[in-house]
């Protein structure tokens, strides 16, 4: 059996070890003589899954105590609602749109109420960061809302914006424990887990204390509202178990590569390679603002959707997978989180020599 180079945004590659663990812990998790599968979310075992789990992202992030995390189902795109509805105090939220996702998110809130759009970048198909410097944020906004790293357009932000004491909501679904950030510069940050630290199905909500109410907008639902997750300590229905014990390998695999100031040289090395090739490149071409270029996902294209194809099809013979761009910007994506190794970008640098001098 041989694994592929596997460059899909999400779900996506996930560290061999902590794969090679869990199938070695499939039948008998510790002398328990069941699978964690088959484990009750009450049993002793798998509180102590969650107890390490919630233990270990707070070391990696450095998160401050009045933070509550929070393990949830639902995907990010639960969190476009719940946000709004639990933070919507004054029905006002300011939202920065860089992409697909902030826009959904822009779009969902509102639902809820007045969410207005501070700035965007959709007049160049979302190709780099909008100015976040002297956003003109709404006096009675309850939050601003960005997406950090926008993982169809391969952008990200490298300043956050100055939000004047309001509460900064981020969606870091693909950029998430790729290097170290300051949580205290946040109200919220969340993260579908299936980009970077695990397997679909567990969402990651970091919330700080004050945001948490118990006046969520009337008739938000039970399992909708922050502080029920908070109360019961994400247990308050039957958690994405198996999951959540995958992330928490994963937490551990992150801590024994160094953290995440180790993790972040590795992804800049990583993605260095690739830009570096595509900026000599005169057959590719990236596709997001130089200055705002994801470290975790890269768009390119060769100008031709002929082209393009061939490449995807000629790549996945040589083990080079889930390449293809997303629809709305065409061509290639290399997506290259936290458990890419460095040697598969460089398979995908040197095909891509290949390809160019075969092809260019
Ligand atoms: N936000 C971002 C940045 C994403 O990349 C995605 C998924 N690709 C989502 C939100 C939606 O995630 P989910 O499928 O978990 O709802």
């Amino acid at each position: 059996m041989a694994r592929v180079y596997n460059f899909s945004a999400g779900p996506a590659v996930l560290p061999e070890e902590v794969l090679r663990e869990a199938a070695d812990e499939m039948l008998d998790y510790e002398g328990s003589g069941m699978s964690v599968m088959e484990m009750s979310h009450r049993s002793k075992p798998f509180a102590a899954i969650m107890e390490a789990a919630e233990q270990d992202i707070r070391d990696l992030l450095s998160i401050p105590d009045n933070y509550r995390v929070l393990f949830l189902q639902g995907g990010a795109s639960t969190q476009f609602a719940m946000i709004p509805m639990n933070l919507m105090k004054n029905k006002v939220a300011d939202y920065v749109v860089s992409g697909s996702w902030s826009k959904k998110a822009y779009q969902e809130a509102k639902l809820f109420g007045d969410a207005r759009c501070v700035a965007s970048s959709a007049d160049e198909n979302f190709s780099y960061v909008p100015d976040v410097h002297a956003l003109e944020l709404s006096d009675d906004a309850d939050y601003v809302y960005i997406c950090q790293n926008e993982t169809i357009y391969g952008t990200v932000y490298h300043e956050l914006p100055d939000t004047n004491g309001k509460p900064l909501v981020a969606d870091v679904s693909s950029c998430f424990l790729s290097e170290p950030m300051d949580v205290s510069k946040y109200g919220l940050i969340y993260g579908g887990v299936q980009k970077n630290v695990g397997p679909a199905g567990v969402t990651i909500v970091i919330i700080r204390d004050d945001l948490v109410t118990d006046e969520p907008l009337p008739g938000t639902p039970t399992m909708l509202r922050y502080d029920t997750h908070v109360d019961a300590k994400s247990l308050y229905n039957t958690p994405p178990a198996y999951g959540i014990y995958i992330c928490g390998k994963v937490f551990k695999w992150l801590k024994a590569q160094g953290g995440l100031e180790a993790m972040q040289q590795r992804n800049v090395e990583k993605a260095q390679l690739l830009y570096d090739f595509l900026d000599q490149s005169k057959l590719f071409k990236g596709t997001a603002r130089t200055e705002d270029r994801s470290l975790m996902n890269v768009p390119f294209v060769t100008g031709s959707d002929e082209l393009d194809a061939k490449f995807v099809a000629e790549a996945k013979k040589v083990g080079i997978e889930s390449i293809k761009g997303h629809r709305s910007v065409g061509g290639m994506r290399a997506s290259i989180y936290n458990a890419m190794p460095r040697e598969g970008v460089e398979a995908l640098v040197k095909f891509m020599q290949e390809f160019e001098r075969e092809n260019g």
